[in-house]
């Protein structure tokens, strides 16, 4: 019978460089932040953090190091955010992947993906780390989170009357469902035919930040090995 759950392709690449990250002293120092790196379906991988990473920066750098230690010629991009406040990690890297059209086939993060991520990734159907859709929510609430594809905020902050699970079952019910999954698609929510009710009304889901954009860079430099 066939394997119903193969291991995707570069999962020991990906697995062993977010635990190098982990590793270091300056994780430590930079109090544990979520560092993301994904393996796409054209064999790329791809790296970030919370409001994007450039391809200088010390973690991307690093990264390179580790694959260049373990003899890997897989090129490295670096994504930036995309968009307005709170670009996620996986957003930002969810954000380049759909627009170069190279689909993440596998993820890890160094944290729990928050439930507006994690919503995001079950829905775009990518595997994470625990397998598919495993990589649970955290359950804090957001005070504003980005959708990195459609003109889209949720968030405590943006509306504060209305409980945060309630509002990720919202981005479920009433924007993916109905949505097309497509670059650039302008938002249309569903005249008044949802198939649920939600305690969030349809014209609250607020259009704030215009289109997301992805920007990336390759990362060409590795950290030096002077430990
Ligand atoms: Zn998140």
């Amino acid at each position: 019978m066939a394997n119903p759950n193969p291991v995707p392709p570069l999962k020991d690449i990906v697995d062993g460089c977010i635990e190098h990250l982990m590793s270091t002293d300056k994780y430590q120092e930079d109090q544990s932040p979520n560092i993301t790196l994904a393996a796409t379906v054209a064999n790329e991988l791809v790296i970030s953090m919370v409001n994007g990473m450039s391809g200088k920066h010390w973690y991307a750098k690093e990264a390179k190091k580790y694959l260049n230690e373990e003899e890997r010629d897989e090129t490295l991009y670096a994504a930036q955010k995309f968009n307005g406040p709170s670009n996620h990690a996986e957003m930002c890297i969810l954000c380049v992947c759909h627009d170069d059209n190279d689909p993440i086939s596998y993820i890890r993060c160094t944290a729990n993906n928050c439930d507006a991520c994690h919503e995001t990734l079950r829905w775009a159907g990518v595997t994470t780390q625990n397998g598919k859709n495993g990589n649970q929510g955290g359950g804090k609430s957001q005070t504003g989170w980005v959708h990195p594809i459609f003109p889209l905020s949720i968030g405590t902050q943006i509306f504060s009357d209305v409980p945060w699970a309630d509002q990720v079952e919202a981005l479920k019910d009433e924007v993916h469902d109905v949505v097309n999954y497509q670059s650039g698609a302008n938002l249309t929510l569903p005249g008044g035919n949802s198939k649920k009710d939600t305690t969030i009304s349809q014209d609250k889901l607020k259009v704030l930040f215009g289109t997301p954009g992805s920007s990336s860079q390759e990362v060409t430099q590795a950290n030096e090995d002077d430990e």
